[in-house]
């Protein structure tokens, strides 16, 4: 088991371009930035379309639904406040093929993990205010 509540875990500091994203995270909502001229949803957040170059990204709320595309476990106490063994997939999220964000699992024992296996997103209260999208098994 991780201990994931620990307080000394790091804080995420958005920037312009992932405000947004750290906003609806603690709103318990997963939500990107999708391109109005070609639809693309974008991954990790930005203002410029990665397709289409287009400069008009508007955000929308996702399901937060996934499958697992590839995983790993954590051994070695890399982040301090998470203690190791820590499952680390790689989610595919149902929105759109190839939309791919690296993420905690939770939930379930590392050795568990299965690519393919269906996820859903959780919102961890990591700091009063502060919500970590993660994911676990749905
Ligand atoms: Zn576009």
């Amino acid at each position: 088991m991780n201990d994931a509540q620990s307080p000394q875990r790091p804080i995420p500091e958005p920037d312009a371009d992932s405000a947004p994203y750290w906003q609806a995270a603690s709103e318990g909502r997963l939500s990107l930035p999708q391109c109005a001229a070609c639809g693309r949803i974008a991954f990790p957040p930005r203002q410029i379309c990665p397709a289409c170059n287009a400069s008009r990204m508007e955000w929308i709320t996702l399901s937060g639904r996934g499958t697992v595309y590839s995983h790993c476990v954590m051994h070695e106490r890399f982040v301090r406040g998470v203690n190791p063994p820590l499952a680390i997939g790689q989610i595919e999220l149902e929105e759109q093929a190839g939309l791919r964000l690296v993420t905690n699992l939770l939930g379930c024992a590392p050795e568990a993990v299965r690519i393919g296996m269906p996820v859903e997103a959780v919102f961890e209260e990591i700091a009063p205010g502060v919500r970590l999208p993660q994911f676990r098994p749905r």
